[in-house]
């Protein structure tokens, strides 16, 4: 955190959004690992080189009709998640549901749960290149919540233009550090495609930076949304 606080990083946009990113990181990997020690449950086995693998996660084969995505979790029925401590078994998505202040996700197994404790598993977003584990035959291409927020944003804000292609820059460096770590090739190519795709907006003209994005961001979210 020392390093990678934001208010050291104020030189450059891309350096204050990366530091963003992992300073989120390193903050939620505290607060995972705090509440790990409170439920007093084993520690995981390590995952790596000279580690025992987990076999992967197979993916639902019944693809799911796409259903209408919840504007508050970015998620929508079908898509796979994680649930709190994001070491279990890869769940299959229902539908979720507003209760006043929280947000429930409704997992087909399980029933409701917290939506701040489900995270987006199995899938790459093909506008960031943001990705997550654990590494399957076809992870899912969808946009992440991030890049729909982002959208919609951009939509309503133009002022948030560079911003958002700083943000994006920042995700598919973290998508391509997430690729390496699961050893997958494919999703890694993508995130590195992704970046190389943001650096080179860095010296476009505002107007040729929004369409650019936007585009991106539309393309990405009318595949996803378009019938199967
Ligand atoms: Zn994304």
């Amino acid at each position: 955190m020392a390093q990678a606080h934001p208010d050291l990083h104020h030189d450059s946009d891309a350096r204050r959004e990366a530091a963003n990113v992992l300073s989120r990181a390193l903050n939620g990997a505290r607060d995972l690992v705090a509440d790990w020690m409170a439920s007093e449950r084993d520690w995981p086995r390590l995952a790596g080189p000279g580690c025992a693998q987990e076999p992967a996660a197979p993916r639902s084969e019944s693809e799911p009709v796409p259903a209408p995505v919840c504007r508050r979790t970015g998620l929508r029925a079908g898509d796979l998640v994680r649930v709190w401590p994001y070491d279990g078994d890869v769940e299959v998505v229902a539908g979720t549901e507003a209760d006043g202040e929280r947000t429930w996700v409704i997992l087909r197994d399980r029933g409701a749960v917290p939506s701040a404790r489900v995270m987006l598993a199995a899938y790459q977003c093909p506008a960031c290149g943001r990705c997550a584990g654990p590494a399957v035959e076809h992870p899912l291409l969808r946009p992440c919540p991030d890049c729909l927020a982002d959208l919609r944003a951009l939509e309503r804000r133009p002022g948030e233009t560079r911003r958002v292609r700083s943000a994006i820059e920042a995700r598919a460096e973290a998508g391509l550090a997430e690729a390496r770590a699961l050893r997958d090739e494919r999703l890694a190519q993508r995130a590195e495609s992704r970046r190389r795709w943001a650096r080179s907006l860095r010296r476009a003209g505002p107007d040729d930076l929004r369409s650019a994005l936007l585009s991106a961001f539309t393309h990405a979210f009318d595949r996803w949304t378009a019938p199967v």
